[in-house]
């Protein structure tokens, strides 16, 4: 076996004195699937994580609030973390690498778990770790020791703060939405079959094996992370990690969505289990599943409705599941006719059902995802010619049953009633 290697970088203090720091815990790979069970729980942290490209930096790490012992126990205090990245080849873009690569580079120390990505960030330390000295303080250390040494070619500063204080971890996170959101914009407008080429991403296969992402213009990753214009930098950055430029080749299969070059690539990604893909679609061959998907779009085959989880709203749905119970149901990696798992974006995004007639299908969604697409939703409703559609769908402040969900659909006049069998 590969011995386990502490992780030790040369930094400056405060005062610009030289150090050599180990990490209290064991680094490797190898813990980056790990759980930090309930009963090894120290304390668990929500909040969002943000790295941005920036032109003036400090180059160190600090903490904002208490250190960790103040958690103990602690289920769910807010926490942010607060990135700035400084060098002469940065594209805005890598902003959403660098981003991604903290779920890795965290993950690979014993006893901390991070999980999710933007505001679906969560941090679960061991007792164990906290015992052994691992703090707040080393975490951010981590942090800028794992980009400096893993983008050591581009990242000339870079200054992490973990923000513990839960105004000031609060009034972050409020800002960052706004940076998700222009993100988010930045491919609007691109179709897919405007470029030769998609962009792959396995960073989920340590949690979810055999999962592959195939992220298209119209299509951003499960995660809500990576977007096209995301997966093409990290591809510019390193050609052989976890993201692949994809050739679509031919159309494949009776319906579009489906591509040779795609189910190709998919099928050796995926070792063998997913013998295809169809993007546009939730019943032939629908995108698979990961740990971090921000949404779940669930068929009601007996009504032909769909019904979106998200990863936010963890009250009960008209399927009768929570999302945790929903994403527990499912194996991760698969492909399940008539479950799709996606970014909240996606939903807006072309490539969203397109073959069972896209946002048409969606009968009930939580009200908080319904608030934040609002604007997009209704533009793209007023385009298919169903304005109105939002206040259609029914949301947990109308109802979590589907007979009532349905009742509710039928006196708004709901278009997916005259809308064809989905199978
Ligand atoms: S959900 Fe998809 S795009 Fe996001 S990190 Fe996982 S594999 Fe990559």
């Amino acid at each position: 076996m590969e011995e386990t290697k502490n992780f030790r970088v040369p930094l400056k203090d405060a005062d610009g004195i030289s150090q050599d720091v180990a990490l209290p815990v064991e680094y490797h790979q190898r813990f980056e699937g790990r759980r930090v069970f309930d009963d090894e729980l120290f304390a668990q942290f929500n909040g969002c994580e943000l790295v941005r490209i920036s032109h003036i930096c400090d180059d160190g790490f600090s903490v904002i609030g208490e250190e960790i012992n103040s958690f103990n126990n602690s289920q769910n205090h807010l926490i942010a973390i607060e990135v700035q990245v400084c060098g002469y080849h940065l594209w805005p873009e890598y902003e959403t690498v660098f981003e991604r690569n903290l779920y890795r580079i965290i993950n690979y120390a014993d006893g901390i778990k991070h999980k999710g990505q933007r505001s679906d960030l969560s941090l679960r330390f061991s007792k164990k770790a906290v015992e052994r000295g691992f703090t707040l303080k080393t975490l951010a250390h981590l942090i800028y020791s794992g980009l400096k040494s893993e983008f050591k070619d581009i990242a000339d500063l870079v200054n992490v703060r973990i923000i513990s204080d839960p105004l000031k971890a609060k009034s972050f996170c409020q800002g960052a939405e706004a940076v998700y959101k222009v993100r988010e914009n930045r491919v609007k407008g691109l179709r897919d079959s405007e470029v030769e080429a998609f962009y792959s991403c396995t960073i989920c296969q340590s949690n979810s094996p055999h999962h592959v992402c195939i992220i298209a213009p119209e299509r951003t990753g499960a995660c809500g992370s990576y977007d096209y214009l995301g997966a093409k930098a990290s591809v510019a950055l390193n050609p052989f990690g976890p993201n692949t430029m994809v050739l679509k080749g031919l159309p494949e299969g009776t319906r579009p969505g489906q591509w040779e070059g795609i189910n190709d690539f998919v099928y050796e990604a995926s070792g063998g289990k997913l013998e295809e893909m169809n993007i546009y679609s939730i019943v032939d061959n629908p995108p698979p599943f990961s740990d971090c998907m921000e949404c779940i779009s669930a068929l009601i085959p007996s009504i032909n409705g769909v019904v979106v989880f998200d990863r936010r709203y963890d009250g009960m749905t008209p399927i009768g599941l929570n999302f945790a119970d929903m994403q527990d149901c499912i194996h991760k990696g698969a492909s399940v006719t008539g479950l799709m798992g996606h970014a909240r974006i996606n939903i807006i995004q072309g490539a969203y059902l397109k073959h069972e007639g896209g946002i048409k299908r969606i009968i009930w969604m939580p009200s908080i995802l319904k608030k934040d697409l609002a604007d997009e939703f209704n533009e793209l409703a007023a385009a298919l010619g169903e304005p109105g559609l939002l206040d259609k769908i029914a949301d947990e402040t109308i109802t979590v049953t589907e007979e009532e969900t349905v009742v509710y659909n039928r006196q708004k006049n709901h278009p997916f009633f005259k809308m064809p069998p989905v199978i």
